[in-house]
């Protein structure tokens, strides 16, 4: 008997990764399953034999960027499937480009498997097809999304997501403590909790106890972060709403468990804005919310987006926004100006705000904030913070790194110059201290130790 030994040169797939944190994560299953089965991922388009794009749907930007996109890999490879968010949106992507090969909605990992294999089926190799325990992944070594569930089971009027990603699914908490188990073992020292509503985690499976490493653990919030806090990496919430259970969590944060960082979209504080938004949780009182988080946990930081100009608000509804940010001092915030979504309920309500209109109040907002924000991050100056380093430029003799107050990609940073003494790598959490505040970002001094 001989062996075959000649090994076929593996399919090369390109990919192009669009959208949020949540896209993020589906495209890193994808590779991952693709690395599982063989498929090698080509860094060009002339290298691959075909290219899968990863799109975004949710604001009309983000549909021109994707259909752009695609046009550039069909016009640079010519063989190309399509999947996410905008693929949820009926035939905007056939009609643009009839010449995809395949198009899929978002979290379709399956599917696109699926067209891919019909293209070009997987030559397997179980010697040489290795992919590393952790998957593949888009974010740096140091950092990784934990998406914990899909969906969503609001309404949000100006939001289109349950419609694309359907109503919540839970993963279980096994499975993503399994993940998590993993990630830290790669190496990853920030875990950032992403899903569409990560305060109803679980509900849809009524909190089901699951077991990991033969502990009970209920898939639920509260009992996730305890759990995850175990392996003594940063973790950092995302997209938390502020429902009633938000308070269990808090306590976590002060006891240093997790990061004291609550990312919690409140995009508006007028009442009737609120309510015609639909936003989950919108009669709570948020302010009085804010200040019992803020003496349990002083050293909270507390993230949020809003939306100005959305149909009906008034000059006293927008005042009444900036009066919000006034009394609540938020430390890092967002604002966006609305537009319509194709497909939102919000597009058929009266009282549409003039552009101009939103734009100088997404810049009156912005200044107010900027004020706030330069005077909180100046309380920072002459004392020491534990920063992650993010990135080394050696042109500039600078290392940019984040607090525990700052997310990736979105939050500010600090920088901090080099210094012979300190020899640091990325992903290193070391102390440094604040010498000066601008109105997003930090600069720091190795602290001596
Ligand atoms: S909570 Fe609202 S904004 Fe967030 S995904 Fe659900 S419907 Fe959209």
């Amino acid at each position: 008997m001989s062996l075959n030994t000649t090994k076929k040169t593996p399919h090369r797939i390109g990919f192009v990764s669009l959208g949020c944190p949540k896209a993020t994560v589906d495209s890193e299953h994808i590779l991952t399953q693709l690395r599982a089965e063989g498929y090698e991922i080509s860094p060009s388009y002339d290298g691959a034999d075909l290219v899968v794009v990863n799109t975004c749907g949710f604001i009309d930007a983000a549909v021109e960027e994707s259909l752009d996109a695609i046009g550039e890999a069909l016009d640079e490879n010519g063989k190309v499937i399509v999947t996410g968010c905008l693929g949820a949106k009926g035939d905007i992507v056939k009609q643009a480009h009839p010449n995809v090969l395949a198009v899929t909605g978002p979290h379709a990992t399956d599917e696109v498997m699926r067209a891919i294999h019909e293209q070009l089926p997987a030559e397997h190799d179980p010697f040489l097809d290795l992919v590393p325990p952790q998957g593949i992944r888009l974010t740096p070594r140091h950092y990784a999304y934990l998406k914990i569930s899909e969906g969503c089971n609001h309404h949000c009027t100006f939001c289109i997501i349950p419609d694309l990603r359907g109503k919540l699914v839970s993963r279980p908490v096994n499975d993503v403590l399994l993940e998590a188990e993993r990630l830290a073992a790669s190496g990853v020292k920030e875990l950032l909790v992403v899903s569409q509503d990560t305060s109803a985690y679980g509900i849809d499976v009524k909190y089901k106890t699951e077991f990991y490493n033969g502990t009970p653990v209920k898939t639920r919030m509260t009992e996730l972060c305890e759990a995850l806090s175990q392996f003594g990496i940063w973790v950092r919430l995302h997209y938390v709403y502020p429902y009633p259970h938000v308070n269990e969590i808090i306590p976590l944060m002060a006891e240093g468990k997790i990061l004291p960082y609550l990312d919690i979209p409140f995009q508006h504080a007028s009442p009737k804005i609120l309510k015609a938004m639909k936003r989950p949780a919108s009669t709570e009182n948020t302010m009085q919310r804010i200040k019992q988080w803020r003496e349990i946990c002083p050293d909270i930081t507390i993230r949020s987006t809003f939306i100005a100009g959305f149909p009906g608000e008034t000059e006293e509804d927008f005042q009444q926004l900036l009066d919000f940010l006034d009394e609540a001092q938020l430390d890092r915030v967002g604002c966006f100006a609305y537009s319509d979504v194709d497909g939102a309920k919000a597009n058929e309500l009266e009282g549409a705000v003039a552009e101009e209109v939103k734009q100088e109040r997404v810049a009156r907002f912005m200044e107010k904030q900027a004020g706030i924000s330069a005077q909180k991050l100046k309380q920072n100056i002459g004392k020491t913070r534990d920063v992650i380093i993010d990135a080394i430029d050696t042109t500039e003799n600078m290392i940019i790194a984040r607090t525990s107050s700052d997310a990736p990609d979105i939050d500010g940073l600090v920088y901090i110059e080099m210094s012979d003494s300190h020899n640091c790598q990325v992903g290193d959490i070391t102390q440094v201290t604040i010498t000066a505040t601008d109105e997003y970002d930090m600069w720091a001094r190795f602290t001596r130790q």
